[in-house]
């Protein structure tokens, strides 16, 4: 994180039902729609909750029973949303890609006119580095008439990301990856398609009503007390965000994912050739886990894994306040462990 944003952090937190608070909402809700490229009559809710809990609210409000819907599984993401569409009961079907196989046209084609109501993928599995294809999953969805809904909560200002370009109906976002902020907001972006579905159901949930945020935020409010601090914070790194401007942003990071991927040649790791995002890169590793314990000793934090690729994968953050003399830090030390 940077400083100027912890700062935001030590503050007093005032009291949220005003006019000015409101204004901010509305302040943030129109940096939101620029930086993604979203079209004007785009609807955004702000949640006090995980990206998860986006995710989870995303699937109870855009869909019920009578829907069908298609899910990439490349990773453990890609697994929860199949898990949160088997908990609510909505039909669905999985693309299950095993580690290290690259999603292509191959595994879309079985699924064509099959009457799915909905693509629900994690642009960037974040478990796995994988980067999915934004152009080949959009047209599948045109042509299938397809809602597309998106995660892209790793991979928002580390990849390229533009709503209109791509029809995405859903965006969902959260506070602690590249927007390096606390954890503990999430957002969610709407098509007016997406809005339509929301304001027709009725999800068993009170703290997940959809329609009720769309409401309150018609006023510039939540419907109960969001992470007001975090809502500070997150003004201003948007602030700042359009005032260098998003690709600049995303440059930087790709700079430092590429500096660290051309550094690592001494170092006797494997990077997976599927595409990756620059919001890390992982690499494949003997003892991985040990390896970031031993990292973790030094003050140096990596991404361990979980399940059967805990002991053969780490991943290497680029996004947030980070540097070149940081990966050179860990590239140095790195070399000392392996
Ligand atoms: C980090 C992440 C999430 C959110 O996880 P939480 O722990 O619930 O915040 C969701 N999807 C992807 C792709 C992520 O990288």
């Amino acid at each position: 994180m940077e400083n100027e944003i912890l700062k935001i952090g030590a503050k007093q937190i005032p009291y949220f039902r005003t006019d000015e608070f409101s204004q901010l909402m509305f302040e943030i809700e129109k940096l939101f729609v620029k930086i993604l490229n979203a079209p004007m009559n785009s609807k955004f809710i702000l949640l006090t909750a995980s990206g998860t809990g986006a995710m989870e609210a995303a699937v109870m409000n855009l869909f019920t029973e009578k829907d069908k819907v298609l899910v990439i599984n490349g990773g453990t993401f890609g697994k929860r949303f199949a898990e949160l569409c088997r908990l609510h009961g909505i039909d669905f079907r999985t693309i299950d890609l095993k580690f290290g196989e690259r999603l292509t046209e191959e595994h879309l084609k079985p699924h064509d006119n099959k009457g799915y109501t909905a693509l629900l993928v994690n642009i960037h599995e974040t478990s796995t580095g994988q980067l999915y294809d934004k152009k080949l999953l959009s047209e599948f969805c045109k042509k299938n008439d397809m809602l597309f809904v998106v995660d892209a909560i790793s991979s928002f200002l580390a990849d390229e990301y533009d709503i209109e370009k791509y029809n995405i109906d859903c965006t969902i976002l959260s506070s602690q990856k590249a927007l390096a902020l606390p954890p503990g907001l999430s957002f969610l972006i709407l098509s007016e398609k997406s809005v339509e579905r929301i304001k027709n159901r009725k999800p068993k949930n009170m703290y997940f009503n959809l329609s009720d945020y769309l409401s309150n935020m018609e006023r510039g409010q939540t419907p109960f007390t969001p992470a007001v601090g975090i809502v500070y914070q997150l003004y201003e790194k948007l602030k700042n965000i359009n005032n260098v401007g998003v690709r600049p942003f995303i440059e930087k990071t790709k700079k430092l994912a590429h500096h660290f991927r051309e550094n690592i040649d001494n170092l006797n790791v494997v990077v997976p050739d599927y595409s990756l995002s620059n919001a890390l890169t992982p690499i494949l590793v003997e003892n991985a886990f040990e390896v970031f314990l031993k990292l973790k000793k030094k003050g140096i934090f990596v991404t361990p894994s979980g399940g059967s690729l805990k002991n053969r994968l780490l991943r290497i953050g680029h996004i947030g306040n980070l540097t070149t003399e940081d990966n050179e830090t860990l590239i140095r030390n790195l070399e000392e462990i392996l």
